[in-house]
């Protein structure tokens, strides 16, 4: 017998007029966060579903969503729910990895080498030691590529909240660099997966990035193109 998810809450579908929306799930869960982060999905076009952990990959996501937008931070070790993200990646549906949602699954390494492309260890893993995060930072981001997600975004000052020692993918297409002591220097990049779109965005803990013209472009862009809408 399938649960029923618990939490199903949708946004943005009232006053949303065009024929063929861009069907996005939101998952969550594991993480606090700050309610600004909903104001990122104000935008027509957008059919917008959250669907917290574990409950959002308890069935078939490939018949709800175009677009999987993760902001949790939680693995995912059941069986039937890495069978439906799976499946979801296998079928040409996009992904959107948000800041904290990069240390989901840093176990599982079919998720951080092929299709993220990148881990934030939650822990240490024989030589490599336990990721860090720092609060409070300034940040700023330049784009170091030519990429749809990038059109109008520019370079980005935010006061967030910075990675550093994560592993990332020499398969990973990096489009986004910071410079600053304290983080990776990539902040955005493509995953390695080539079955499905999957995008990456390190930044993004709280309301000076949720509000910040150039990141919700950013976040915005990404979603479009991971549904195969921008290119
Ligand atoms: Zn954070």
């Amino acid at each position: 017998m399938r649960r029923i998810p618990v939490f199903f809450l949708v946004l943005a579908m009232a006053g949303f007029t065009g024929a063929d929306p861009v069907r996005v799930q939101i998952t969550t869960g594991g993480h606090p966060y700050d309610p600004s982060f909903y104001s990122l999905f104000e935008h027509e076009g957008l059919s917008v579903t959250v669907n917290p952990h574990p409950s959002g990959f308890l069935r078939d996501l490939r018949k709800s969503a175009d677009v999987l937008v993760l902001y949790d931070l939680a693995d995912t070790t059941g069986e039937e729910e890495r069978r439906n993200l799976e499946a979801f990646l296998e079928s040409g549906r996009g992904l959107v990895v948000l800041h904290h949602a990069i240390a989901d699954n840093w176990q599982w390494k079919w998720w951080y080498q092929e299709v993220v492309g990148g881990r934030f260890l939650m822990g240490q893993d024989g030589e490599m030691p336990r990721s860090a995060a720092k609060a409070n930072e300034v940040i700023r981001a330049r784009p170091v590529a030519d990429h749809p997600i990038l059109k109008g975004v520019g370079t980005l000052n935010l006061l967030d909240e910075t990675y550093n020692g994560m592993w990332i993918s020499p398969n990973s297409r990096v489009l986004m660099e910071t410079d600053n002591p304290n983080s990776n220097k990539p902040v955005v990049w493509i995953g390695p997966w080539r079955k499905s779109r999957v995008a990456v965005i390190q930044l993004g803990h709280g309301p000076a990035a949720h509000r910040d013209p150039g990141y919700r472009k950013l976040v915005h862009n990404a979603i479009l193109w991971a549904a195969g809408r921008l290119d």
